[in-house]
């Protein structure tokens, strides 16, 4: 039977230095962000946060954040450290990254994202203004001289329609993309879609259908929203071969969460991991890790935290 896997979004900063996106909810944030440093989540919480995705079974789908949150050195840190409690590669997806911090975060990585969200160039000038393609694209060329793999994001949903299809296949064919996520726009609140109810669900289905149908090989991750789990054997059936974006601790066991994994078992996958068995902790397997004595506790007690509140739910 096939595998489907849930690829956990790390958030690890709420800054973004470009924020002015029109359908980003970091936008919406970024006059409220006085320091970027207090932005950022704190170490102990994030690597509690991957210690939970290996135990859970999740992959972690990216590390995420807004352009500018981190430094070459405070992210080279983090994402060491995400590694040696991971104990695997893992994606990242911070913007645009220059080659000197590309270089010393391969090691660490399978690979980088590209935030290109619609290939509709008219729509992407007035939905991402300061963030043009052609970067990410530069960005994926030095990808390929380090071996690393190449994720795009696409959100269905902003004006596109379906005949720019053939853009999406220029565009992967181009750069030789090996993963698409695909999101459904989600409209949230003070940006220009908040009136927008998002695509409808055959409309979004037909773009993973087509990106299947023309890249048998390519990885294709379905991004459903909490309002979207009812469609994940849709989704699957279509083409998609992981999901991502439900808030899996959040929601942990939850209605929601048995309906994902319902909507997997009909489906011809089978899912890795879970949303609603709770983890089995192993406190010294974290007291054993290489961190300072502080951090190691500090993510312990993170871990509890989050174990309590999926054990709530
Ligand atoms: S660059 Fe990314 S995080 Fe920043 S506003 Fe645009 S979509 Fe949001």
């Amino acid at each position: 039977m096939k595998k489907v896997y849930f690829e956990r979004a790390i958030f690890i900063s709420w800054y973004c230095s470009l924020g002015d996106c029109t359908y980003c909810y970091m936008s919406t944030q970024k006059n409220l962000i006085e320091d970027p440093e207090k932005a950022k989540r704190s170490t102990s919480s994030l690597l509690a946060e991957a210690y939970l995705c290996k135990k859970l079974g999740w992959k972690i789908g990216n590390l995420a954040a807004g352009y500018g949150s981190y430094t070459h050195d405070s992210i080279l840190e983090l994402v060491k450290n995400i590694y040696e409690i991971y104990g695997k590669k893992f994606w990242l997806n911070i913007g645009v990254l220059p080659e000197k911090t590309i270089v010393a975060l391969q090691p660490y990585l399978e690979g980088i994202y590209g935030a290109v969200e619609t290939v509709n160039l008219d729509i992407h000038k007035k939905v991402s203004p300061n963030k043009p393609i052609a970067q990410i694209e530069n960005m994926f060329k030095i990808c390929d001289k380090y071996n690393l793999k190449k994720a795009m994001t696409f959100i269905v949903g902003m004006g596109e329609t379906i005949q720019d299809f053939e853009k999406l296949k220029e565009f992967i064919n181009k750069n030789k993309v090996d993963k698409i996520v695909f999101y459904a726009l989600n409209p949230i609140k003070g940006t220009m879609f908040e009136k927008s109810s998002g695509p409808e669900i055959e409309y979004y289905l037909e773009w993973i259908q087509k990106t299947r149908k023309t890249f048998p090989d390519i990885q294709i991750t379905a991004g459903p929203w909490v309002n979207r789990v009812g469609s994940v054997k849709m989704m699957l059936d279509a083409g998609a071969n992981a999901i991502t974006k439900f808030p899996a601790i959040k929601l942990f066991n939850s209605k929601h969460a048995k309906t994902i994994e319902n909507e997997i078992k009909e489906s011809n996958y089978e899912l890795q991991g879970t949303f609603t068995k709770l983890p089995e902790i192993n406190e010294e397997e974290i007291m054993g890790l290489s961190f300072d004595n502080s951090l190691k506790k500090g993510i312990l007690e993170k871990v509890k935290e989050y174990v309590s509140s999926m054990h709530k739910s």
